[in-house]
């Protein structure tokens, strides 16, 4: 009798080890606690035993009867759980719905200018971001003490030499002199992409930004050239004419250069915070590229001219939504982002 309890107990656990669905351990508990069941059969034998056996027989049984009960229940669930069965599953109920996902306001942008230059038959160009100070400020017609290569404000990487000093790309604009080496002019390209600044972040300045190059070359480039340009971004940024005006500007890689304002879109020209209440926001350097630069690109400046424009994405963005905090660009706050899918 004792005998029997162990080795049913012994191979109920073996068994249970081995049932892999529900169903398995559904057909142990018949074949075990089912009228049939081995120990349903050993409790029906407890009457054939002498009275003086029959009470610690049957407590033993009783407790092989409740404990496989238990373990029976215990497997069943831990299948259940690891989806070994749909049993407990509502195949009927209502899924959940994925998410979807959406692009970054300042990816939306870059393609809308994408979209809008291409159609003008303007090749998309895209450089590397690890550069060089003979790329981005040699080429750039940067002088040799320019304050630029020295300052603060460039990611230089370390280990390597002063005469091929590298960096992550401040600007762009070297990577028009690397489009430019790849094939003979005429010229139509924007180049869009990322570039580095190592300065403190605040409301209106991140280390990490994303900027738009566009650049005409070509025998003889008219003024309107450049308007082009500026139009095409504003109107592509804005869905409407903008008031613009420029400025005389200097920059190493232009002559002449020009600051490109726009009014203010907040306060349409009337004043406000966003634009320290005089109506216009600097927003694109441009130019013609000066002749060191188109000499660099092997071209002869007798013979080629063009126009740079050079945008700051992050500030048209926050000019077409209205936003006051560059640095929300850069949150991974989801409950900012949501709003532009
Ligand atoms: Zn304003």
């Amino acid at each position: 009798m004792a005998d029997d309890v162990s080795e049913l107990k012994a191979a109920l656990e073996s068994a249970l080890a081995q049932a892999a669905t529900p169903d398995a351990v559904e057909q142990i508990r018949v074949a075990y606690l089912g009228r049939k069941g081995h120990i349903t059969g050993l409790l029906k034998g407890l009457g054939k035993m002498p009275p003086e056996a029959r009470k610690a027989a049957g407590q033993r049984i009783n407790e092989l009867k409740s404990a496989a009960a238990d373990a029976l229940e215990a497997r069943k669930l831990s299948l259940v759980d690891a989806g070994g069965s749909a049993v407990t599953i509502d195949v009927t109920a209502p899924g959940l719905l994925a998410a979807p996902g959406g692009l970054h306001p300042i990816t939306q942008m870059m393609y809308d200018l994408d979209d809008a230059f291409a159609a003008l038959n303007f090749e998309v160009y895209q450089g590397p971001e690890i550069t060089s100070e003979a790329s981005d400020f040699d080429n750039m017609n940067f002088p040799p003490d320019h304050p630029a290569r020295e300052s603060m404000d460039t990611y230089w990487l370390s280990g390597e030499s002063n005469d091929a000093r590298r960096c992550l790309r401040p600007h762009l604009t070297g990577g028009s002199v690397r489009r430019m080496l790849e094939g003979p002019p005429p010229y139509r390209f924007v180049y869009p992409g990322h570039v580095y600044r190592n300065e403190t972040t605040d409301a209106r300045h991140e280390r990490a930004f994303v900027q738009y190059e566009a650049l005409i070359v070509d025998r003889d480039v008219p003024f309107t050239a450049g308007r082009l340009l500026i139009d095409t971004i504003l109107q592509t940024v804005f869905g409407r004419p903008v008031k613009t005006r420029m400025r005389a500007g200097f920059f190493p890689f232009v002559e002449p250069g020009y600051e490109i304002d726009m009014e203010c879109q907040v306060c349409s020209g009337s004043g406000c915070s966003v634009c320290k209440h005089v109506g216009w926001l600097e927003v694109m350097p441009g130019g013609v590229p000066h002749p060191n630069v188109l000499r660099r690109a092997g071209l002869d400046p007798d013979e080629w001219t063009g126009f740079y424009v050079n945008v700051g994405l992050d500030r048209l963005v926050m000019m077409r939504y209205g936003i006051d905090d560059v640095r929300l660009f850069h949150s991974a706050d989801l409950r900012f982002l949501r709003q532009f899918r």
